[in-house]
């Protein structure tokens, strides 16, 4: 496998280039930006393995970046915001980035992290077979759903019927818990045969799971993320 592609989207020059170097040596690619604009045209031509993304940058900031992003994929994304940082707005992207640091941050330890935030996704997210969130077990190899019941040190599985694009949207939101997916992609990804079906279409199988989740006192798993779309996690976690 060829070296993974780190873009770093970074204003200011001295931060940019040390990070650079950083990745360099423990044998990344790299390709910098140094605005919001030059980011997003970078990504959509290089198609990077993991984003390092500045928050406060020029022309377009980082929470723009970062939602533009998740329109067209599903990279890592690492945020780096400082203390100073509106906290709202920092609270905003952590909902869509992978993890993030805090200026000033030891670029060893960033590069550790999108390391360590790589090596999940490969190892696990794709290849994993049993996906388990809170007290649900997805079984992708069965094809199967099971509400988990923990009592007198027992485990108990109950099935939950589920259609295959619910199954299909179970499966692509519950390999990336707490991330966000825009209905977009998972319009894209789940009804793929579906080229007519319009961003509401989610809507309705997403409730219709929802209810189907409910009746066997699974709730708040999905929620809806407002002028995103939807993730799915535990309130455990
Ligand atoms: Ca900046």
């Amino acid at each position: 496998m060829q070296n993974p592609l780190v873009l770093i989207v970074e204003d200011e020059p001295q931060i940019s280039e040390i990070i650079n170097e950083y990745f360099h040596r423990e044998g990344f690619r790299t390709i910098v930006a140094a605005d919001g604009d030059i980011a997003l045209t970078h990504f959509r031509m290089m198609r990077p393995d993991i984003v390092i993304l500045d928050i406060n940058l020029p022309k377009r900031d980082g929470s723009e970046v970062l939602n533009e992003i998740r329109k067209i994929s599903e990279a890592p994304v690492i945020m780096a915001t400082a203390l100073g940082d509106d906290l709202e707005k920092i609270s905003a992207l952590k909902i869509g980035a992978d993890d993030y640091v805090v200026k000033p941050f030891n670029p060893l330890e960033l590069v550790a992290r999108a390391k360590a935030v790589l090596r999940r996704l490969n190892n696990n997210s794709e290849t994993q077979k049993i996906i388990r969130i809170g007290d649900i077990e997805i079984d992708t190899d069965a094809h199967l759903v099971n509400a988990l019941k923990f009592e007198n040190n027992i485990t108990s599985k109950t099935r939950i019927d589920v259609t295959l694009t619910e199954f299909r949207i179970l499966v692509y939101l519950g390999r990336h818990p707490k991330k966000v997916f825009s209905r977009f992609q998972i319009l894209d990804t789940c009804l793929p045969s579906d080229g007519d079906a319009l961003e509401r279409t989610v809507d309705s199988h997403v409730s219709k799971l929802r209810k189907k989740l409910e009746a066997h006192d699974l709730n708040n798993y999905l929620e809806c993320v407002r002028g995103i779309g939807y993730r799915f996690f535990s309130n455990e976690d």
